[in-house]
């Protein structure tokens, strides 16, 4: 997304619209499309040499669940984008990585369908809900064992 300064010379601009996913290259790890990129911006320019942009960026997308690989729908948010870019000479200037990097870090790591209020098919919510359990009883006979040990020591 570019802004044009000579746009701004006469005054703050209020922005919005919606932006075509590709040129950001959001890819995240395969079989995840991207809606439109939603964006509410207010640009305007400080000091004659600086343009501050700020506002909403939104975006909705879907992605296999990590647990169960069905695919989910993820709304991405970045509430409070922020840039400010100092300029000398340019004409016009481009939001896109920067939007971009916004976007990706506000992406959740392993996303699944408990980040979406949803639950996983009930067969594999079973199989990871017995792994956990197994996991923690792992680690608590670990932890006790190594207990009982150091309690037979010092008997
Ligand atoms: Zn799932």
């Amino acid at each position: 997304m570019k802004i044009r300064l000579a746009d701004l010379w006469d005054g703050a601009l209020d922005l919005q619209g919606q932006l075509a996913p590709e040129p950001y290259d959001l890819t995240v790890s395969g079989g995840e499309q991207w809606s439109p990129l939603t964006y509410r911006l207010h640009a305007e320019i400080l000091g004659e040499t600086e343009l501050l942009a700020r506002g909403v960026i939104t975006a909705a997308l879907t992605v296999p669940c990590a647990r169960c690989l069905e695919p989910i729908t993820l709304t991405v948010n970045v509430p409070e984008f922020t840039v400010s870019v100092p300029f000398t000479t340019e004409e016009s200037i481009d939001l896109t990585p920067m939007l971009r990097e916004d976007i990706l870090l506000s992406l959740p790591m392993a996303p699944s369908h408990s980040d979406v209020g949803g639950h996983c098919p009930p067969q594999v919510e079973k199989l990871y809900h017995a792994d956990a359990d197994r996991y923690a009883e792992q680690r608590r006979s670990e932890t006790w064992g190594a207990l009982d040990k150091l309690n037979e020591e010092r008997k």
